[in-house]
Parts: C-alpha cells; structure tokens; sequence
C-alpha cells in the first residue's frame, strides 16, 4: 500500500458502455491498492464525475460530430475516436505529466483498441498498460485473426458454421465474430494487424477475468506474449452491490430504480431478467417474438428495452396495444436497470442475455443461470463458454423464435436440465467469490499489478 501512495495513474476507457464500466471498476480497484487515479473522458459519452468523488477527471474534446457518434459501424467508429482523440489527448497529457501539485504519473493504463496511444505514450516515455475489457478466450481468438484468415474460418461462410474451429475448442466457425462493417479490412488491420505488436510494445495486459474460469486462455495467452499478463477480475467483485449509480450506470440514461420496488413483490427465483447490453439492436419482428416468448413463458419477467434496441423504433410502439396490461403485472419493462442490483436480487432466477462480457461476469458473480442470445463481436464465443464449458446456461432452441424461447425458459426454469445448471452456476460461484480472498487468483494477482506499476518508475 506505501509504495503505491504518492503515485497517479491516468486511466483512458473507450467510451462505450462495455468498456466503460470495467476501465472505471478498475479504477476503484487501484485507488483502493492507495493509488491516486484520473480518469480521461472524452465529451461523446462523457462521464459524470459526481459519481466518482475519490477519482479525478480530466476532459478532452474529440469533436466528435453527432453523425459520426451515431453511427452503427462500431469498428469505423473505434477507428474515428483514434484519430480524432490523438491531439486533444496529447496536450490532456501534457498538462497531467506537468502538473507539479499532483502526485507524479506512474503509468497510462488505456484500453487495448486505443492504438493510437502507444507511440504517443512511448514519445513522453511514459510507461503504458493495456486494459483487455473483454474475456481472455476470445481474445484468444483475436490474436489468432491472421491465422484464422488464412486457414479460411473468416470472414464466416455459411457453409461451413458447424465445423469446429481446429486449435480452438470448444468454439464452432458460427462463434468467431461476425464482421459487419462497410471495411472488412480495416477491421483486420485494427484487430490483428495491431493487437500483436501493440501488446508486445506495451507494459503489461490487464484482463477483467479469473483463473477458474479462463485459466488455459490466460496461459496461452501468457505463451504468446512477453509481457507480464494480469487476470485480475472480475473488477467489481470485492465491492458491495448498491443501486445507486457508479460504474453500472449508462451513459445517457438514468437507471430506473422501479426494477427493484417491482422484483421485491415477486416469489424467490421466479423472475426471469432479459437484458441486452448498450449496443445489440434486433429487428421489430424478432423483438415480437421476444415479446410472446416471455408472455407464453408464464414466469414473470423484467426486460429491459433500450430505447435503440428495437431497429426503427423509438420505444415499445410495436407491441400490441394492451400487451402488459393483458399480463396483470407479471411483466415489467424499463429502458435501463441498476443491472448488478436487479442480479443480486433474491426474485431473479435466470437472465435471458446477449452475453456481453461484462454481463457474464455480473451474473457468474450473483449466482444466476443464463439463457443465452449472443448477437455480435464476442458474444458468441462467450455464449459457447457459458453453456458447453462451465455449463450455467442454455443457449437458446431455435434462435429468436417464441416457441423456442418459451421452451428454452422452462428447461431451465422449471425442468432436471435447470437443476444441474444452477448447481453448477452455484460452483462458479464460489469460485468468484474466494478468487478475491487472501491467496485467491486475483487477490495474488492485483498484489503483483501493484507491484509491477510500482516498479515501473522506480
Ligand atoms: N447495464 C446496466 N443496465 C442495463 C443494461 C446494462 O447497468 O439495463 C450494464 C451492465 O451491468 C454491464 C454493461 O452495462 O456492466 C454492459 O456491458 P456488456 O459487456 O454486458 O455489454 P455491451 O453493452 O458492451 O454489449
């Protein structure tokens, strides 16, 4: 703890909701290892720092424009923000590296698809850490892109969806990542291309997982590259769950507190939680089957529909007029929930997810088994894990089809099948939950990232 005093660290989080979340859980990590911590946000998405009174924030303006922050083509949109944050974030550091009344700067921890960070961090001579917001399996995969090109798994071709990836178990071609994007090659320049180097010209890689879980991935990932690797998540876990703000809280919309007053008058674990993170989009078709498969589940159900989640649409205007009401209070919907809350919560029983990383965490922390309805990037992968490999969850039966849905919701709710995945969930569990104690995985593992950044200027 003494030695970690005195120093700052500067924390640079894409601003996506997925990547925000985990970059901002790490900060409370370290400042609770005694380091002092500012935060860069950027003015799309922009951070509130009221939530944070014992980090520090810096703004920069990236200049985004509202065309370009709207856009769908995440990988185009990931490519813009290293363009135009690279000035702007250049005089930011300046100023931080400058400024004699704070604590001097141990380090820059960015997220791993800032590349443009790298040569800059490296012109200041500053040390730079990379922050790997998803899971260590599928950045497994990632790594592996070129060679996955080469030997004909991707771009995807659909006749070939079944077939087990060589290299890779448990994965099948249908759950390497799909590539929508106007610019294909861009994408694997910016994945590939760079990930390799950037990694290898970096400090070390820091990644929201644990041993139990993704234990052979960070292996082979600590093969592959000679930096030292930290697994030291999930970042959450050693604080307690609140439904107030913090790092849950969307970027643009207010956590509907609802949730909670709605789960506290439903019977233990008969709530089924859907959620779909901050950037899955289904069309108004799929969306209705979504919508009869929780009404003919006959489970209460708590959804939320992000305003966006429904392709054009505003809100809820496709369901049936009369849908909730016909349900006499067993459905509720919300725009946005204190998601880690909603989990902890005793009502929930099962979460219907998209399988977003973070989500997965969340819900392997609070012991609640998944059904899983992966739509993008990782996802799939993920969904892979979640329901061949640590076996606490389902994937679904016919894809987004409402006879499949409701099929899918009683196996796991209600069936034998259900039975053994909670107690495997249960495992899981409990294994997060001693991952944090003294000799635990990512206990030992922080100790050493402290160490490690600690060294760093020394
Ligand atoms: N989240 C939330 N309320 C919601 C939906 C999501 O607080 O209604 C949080 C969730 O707890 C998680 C993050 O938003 O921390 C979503 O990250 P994830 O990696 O699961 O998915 P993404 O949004 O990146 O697709």
């Amino acid at each position: 703890m003494e030695h970690s005093k005195g120093r700052r660290l500067i924390l640079f989080a894409l601003p996506l909701q997925g990547h925000i979340v985990p970059m901002l859980e790490l900060a409370n990590l370290l400042h609770f290892k005694g380091f002092s911590i500012t935060v860069v946000s950027t003015q799309f998405n922009k951070l509130n720092p009221s939530s944070y009174p014992h980090l520090t924030f810096d703004f920069i303006d990236e200049g985004l424009t509202e065309s370009e922050a709207s856009t769908n083509d995440l990988v185009h949109l990931i490519s813009l923000l290293n363009e135009k944050c690279a000035q702007p974030f250049k005089e930011c550091l300046v100023n931080l590296l400058s400024d004699v009344s704070k604590e001097p700067v141990a380090c820059l921890i960015t997220d791993l698809r800032f590349h443009f960070t790298q040569p800059l961090a490296k012109s200041f001579n500053l040390p730079r850490l990379l922050l790997r917001t998803g899971g260590a399996s599928s950045l497994v995969v990632y790594i592996a892109f070129p060679h996955l090109h080469e030997k004909g798994y991707l771009p995807k071709q659909d006749s070939r969806l079944e077939e087990p990836v060589k290299g890779f178990p448990p994965l099948k071609v249908r759950d390497l990542p799909n590539i929508h994007t106007k610019d294909p090659e861009q994408y694997f320049q910016m994945v590939a291309g760079r990930l390799r180097d950037e990694t290898e010209a970096s400090q070390g890689l820091i990644i929201n997982t644990f041993e139990d879980i993704e234990g052979k991935a960070l292996i082979r990932i600590r093969d592959e590259f000679p930096v030292p690797i930290f697994g030291v998540g999930p970042f959450h876990k050693p604080f307690p769950t609140t439904t107030s703000s913090g790092p849950g809280s969307s970027v643009s919309l207010p956590q509907d507190q609802s949730c909670i007053s709605w789960l506290n008058t439903q019977a233990p674990k008969s709530v089924i939680y859907a959620g779909f993170g901050s950037l899955a989009a289904i069309s108004e078709e799929q969306f209705l089957e979504l919508a009869w498969g929780l009404a003919n589940s006959n489970q209460p159900f708590l959804w939320v529909v992000r305003p966006g989640f429904v392709q054009g649409a505003e809100w809820l205007e496709a369901l049936p007029n009369g849908f909730l009401e016909a349900l006499n209070g067993r459905g509720h919907i919300v725009k946005w929930a204190p998601q880690k809350a909603v989990l902890a919560h005793p009502a929930v029983g099962a979460f219907w997810t998209h399988c977003g990383w973070n989500s997965t965490l969340e819900c392997i922390c609070e012991g609640v088994p998944m059904i899983c309805m992966p739509c993008s990037a990782d996802q799939m992968m993920n969904a892979r894990y979640i329901s061949d490999v640590w076996k606490v969850g389902l994937q679904l039966d016919h894809g987004k089809e409402r006879g499949g849905i409701v099929k899918t919701i009683r196996k796991l709710m209600v069936e034998k099948e259900g039975k053994e995945i909670r107690n495997n969930m249960s495992d899981l569990t409990k294994k997060a939950d001693l991952c944090f104690k003294p000799g635990g995985s990512s206990y030992e593992c922080l100790e050493g990232l402290v160490k490690h950044i600690c060294s760093l200027d020394s």
